[in-house]
């Protein structure tokens, strides 16, 4: 393994990268941080890609799925699918809190109630947990996804030193699109209905023409995000103190409300 790589050589790459392809960025971060780089990805189109191009370049890199208990049950199929697909081996991670105690403690309306102490139990916590001792997180994220996403860089170097690496920053949908179409990848089948950005179901409404792509996320609920990319951006932040969530097994999927429900 390579030395790794300092403040300023990670910024003199993020700034190199902006014209560089993802392929090279992958081979970057994973040949300066393996065995301690992992992909995290939610089974949307970005993660997809990367995943697939990860396949020849390190296809030792650990792929990660927040299972929430509240995805899609065709997000749980598409998974299934491309990981025989692509012959692809992906840890669920799962809230520390068994399903049947977090309903206990919490309802099965969390998400409504209080949806940002709905995603710090089913989504953030569980990162924070797969996160320690990983060196490099790569992800899916695009700047033209949402506003709040415009000045996100390809290369990041955050402050409890993880280095967190976006290399399709400067992608657009279509360009997503026609690495999937060039390479046979079968969408997602929510995208045909119109949904752009597919999280929990209670969470995510098909988006309305002229809305940008995560605009059905959490919609008239004034959240944007869902506390995942934040991690890490501070020093040091309190840890979750529980045993490692990887050991819980895979909870079944809630049954989703109707179409006509996912508005919330
Ligand atoms: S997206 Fe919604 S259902 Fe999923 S963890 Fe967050 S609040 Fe809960």
């Amino acid at each position: 393994m390579a030395a790794a790589p300092d403040r300023a050589e990670i910024e003199r790459q993020g700034i190199a990268f902006e014209s560089g392809s993802p392929e090279e960025i992958l081979r970057w971060t994973t040949t300066s941080f393996a065995p301690d780089a992992l992909l995290t990805m939610s089974f949307q189109h970005e993660g997809v890609v990367i995943a697939h191009m990860l396949r020849t370049i390190a296809p030792e890199t650990p792929v990660l799925f927040i299972d929430t208990g509240y995805h899609f049950p065709e997000t749980l199929a598409y998974r299934d699918r491309l990981q025989e697909l692509f012959g692809l081996e992906v840890r669920n991670l799962t809230s520390v809190l068994p399903r049947q105690e977090f309903i206990a403690q919490h309802g099965d309306d969390l998400w409504d109630r209080d949806p940002d102490l709905c995603c710090q139990i089913n989504k953030v916590e569980p990162m924070q947990l797969a996160l320690r001792g990983v060196k490099a997180w790569i992800n899916g994220r695009r700047r033209d996804q949402a506003g709040t996403r415009l000045g996100m860089p390809i290369v990041e170097l955050l402050g409890s030193g993880l280095v967190k690496v976006n290399p399709l920053a400067n992608w657009h949908a279509k360009t997503t699109w026609a690495y999937m179409e060039a390479h046979q990848i079968p969408p997602h089948p929510l995208f045909e209905q119109g949904y752009a950005s597919i999280g929990c179901h209670p969470c995510t409404r098909p988006i309305l023409a002229g809305e940008d792509d995560r605009a059905g996320r959490w919609a008239g609920r004034g959240k944007t995000e869902c506390g995942l990319h934040t991690i890490g951006m501070a020093a040091a932040e309190p840890a979750p103190a529980a045993a490692d969530p990887t050991a819980a097994p895979t909870p079944a999927p809630t049954a989703p409300p109707g179409r006509s429900d996912r508005s919330s």
